[in-house]
């Protein structure tokens, strides 16, 4: 399993904007919006070859993608942003205004069409959470295609005389696949801290599992035989390292590597590195290829998002299996298998180790006087507070009713007795009752340490040891915290 869903990373971008005072927060969004556009805008047209329509248009997705996340940036300023964005890329790369007004009015009309059909669709589809997400990603994305390819071609057919038809196939293809390929980045995108963070996970997980490079280095195999074979077939040499990819990274891992495979594609055959071998002047091949990359996409973003949606729910299960359902501390088994494992690697690191138990003193008078569910929440208060007292890496389960352990690692007899002392004493003062009294239960503890030169106990023994401290605390009157006698011999 790699990690945690794209979902987590997508939400902290999002919650991470800050509020700023009003008309500062238009300017900024307005700058933002346009700035975009502007790049992109430029970086199109410097794929426009011979004036023609561009190869690779990702302006509007970009513009179609920032908004879908963002959708404080759609506001009248915002949209009016974008027009300017457009306009400006365009008079400055050299365009007249009654094309440049012809091409943004287009590029805007897909862009608002897109807009509105993501409206409908739902936020897990939207991060690509679902198995049918991908789907509904290119169906809003042909909406989007369709209205600016109405208004691009048609112009165009007017205006400049162009055959109908090729416009439409022409303008819709391009339009397509450049929404298709980009818009996953663009939702997928984490923020910049946490892409930081998972870069380094990556970095982490290449040293740990050796093959993590593998199913790009199948995609760079993939792509180099597109090139020495050629042929109509070398657009889909990649599929299965696509897939390979889309089942060994994450979901924006996987959306970056398509659209750059994406990117590479159209370029090496605009330029004929990749000869697909189709001859003449016919406009139907360069449709089709854009198509067919469009349909491509779905397939990797389609199994990775199945993907995804899986491992979450492995990670939810296996959650819920390790943890009490009513106070969230380990399972008995959970706690004797993790403990085993931080066992072994307290003993490599020669530290010692801390085993307690603890038993809630006569909990089943809590139940007798106050009643099961006040005793549920004596469970649930008691494991929330010792929790606050333990460190991230100690280990607290309940191994029975009432009757927990606790594994601390590195941790030495001062630090066991200390710790042990506020476990016992912070379980006073516990609950607040409805009738406003409040619920005082007390504790016993019974404590064991496994210095790191002694014979390396296993789990169970430590836990055994530390019971019978427990049974001795609960002779002694209850409300104790007790040191197995071991320890001092
Ligand atoms: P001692 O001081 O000797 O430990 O006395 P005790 O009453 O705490 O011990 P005993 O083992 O006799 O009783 C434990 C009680 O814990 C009995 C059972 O009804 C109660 N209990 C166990 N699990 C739960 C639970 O999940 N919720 C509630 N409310 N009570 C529970
Ligand atoms: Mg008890
Ligand atoms: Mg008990």
């Amino acid at each position: 399993m790699y990690g945690q869903s794209p979902e987590s990373s997508a939400q902290e971008h999002i919650a991470a904007a800050a509020p700023v005072p009003a008309p500062r927060q238009h300017l900024l969004n307005a700058t933002l919006v346009a700035g975009v556009v502007l790049v992109a805008c430029v970086l199109g047209i410097l794929t426009r070859p011979d004036h023609q329509l561009a190869a690779f248009w990702p302006a509007n997705a970009l513009l179609l993608g920032l908004l879908v996340r963002r959708p404080a940036l759609a506001s009248p300023v915002g949209w009016a942003a974008a027009a300017l964005g457009f306009i400006a890329a365009d008079l400055l790369t050299g365009n007249s205004l009654p094309t440049t007004l012809r091409l943004t009015a287009a590029n805007l009309a897909g862009v608002i069409a897109g807009w509105l059909a993501f409206r409908q669709i739902r936020r897990e589809d939207r991060l690509l959470q679902r198995p049918l997400s991908m789907l509904w990603v290119l169906l809003a994305s042909a909406v989007a295609a369709a209205a600016a390819t109405l208004v691009g071609s048609v112009t165009a057919h007017l205006l400049v005389h162009m055959n109908l038809a090729k416009a439409v196939g022409i303008w819709f293809s391009a339009e397509l696949v450049s929404y298709v390929a980009i818009l996953p980045v663009v939702l997928l995108a984490p923020s910049p801290r946490a892409l930081a963070r998972e870069f380094q996970q990556y970095l982490l997980r290449v040293r740990r599992v050796p093959g993590m490079w593998l199913p790009l280095v199948g995609l760079a195999i993939a792509m180099l035989l597109g090139v020495v074979i050629g042929g109509p077939g070398a657009i889909a040499f990649p599929v299965p390292a696509l897939l390979w990819c889309a089942l060994a990274y994450r979901l924006f891992t996987t959306a970056l590597v398509t659209l750059l495979l994406c990117v590479w594609t159209l370029i090496a055959i605009a330029n004929g590195i990749i000869d697909l071998g189709l001859q003449g002047d016919s406009a139907l091949p360069v449709i089709s290829l854009r198509i067919g990359m469009a349909l491509l996409v779905v397939a990797p973003l389609t199994v990775a998002g199945v993907n995804a949606a899986r491992n979450h729910l492995l990670a939810a299960l296996n959650h819920a299996a390790d943890h009490d359902s009513l106070t969230g501390a380990l399972t008995r088994s959970a706690f004797l298998r993790r403990g085993r494992r931080l066992l072994q690697d307290v003993a490599r690191e020669q530290a010692p180790a801390v085993a307690m138990m603890l038993d809630i003193d006569h909990f089943k008078s809590v139940n007798d006087r106050h009643g099961h569910a006040a005793g549920d929440a004596v469970l649930v208060a008691f494991v929330q507070r010792a929790r606050g007292l333990l460190r991230e890496e100690d280990m607290l389960g309940r191994l029975g009713g009432e009757e927990f352990a606790v594994l601390m690692p590195a941790t030495g007899l001062h630090d066991a007795t200390l710790v042990a002392e506020r476990l016992r004493s912070h379980a006073s003062h516990l609950l607040a009752l409805e009738d406003g009294r409040v619920l005082d239960i007390t504790v016993s503890v019974g404590v064991t340490l496994q210095q790191p030169h002694e014979d390396d106990l296993p789990l169970e023994v430590m836990l055994k040891h530390a019971d019978d401290a427990l049974y001795r605390a609960k002779a002694m009157g209850r409300n104790r915290v007790v040191m197995d006698p071991r320890l001092k011999g």
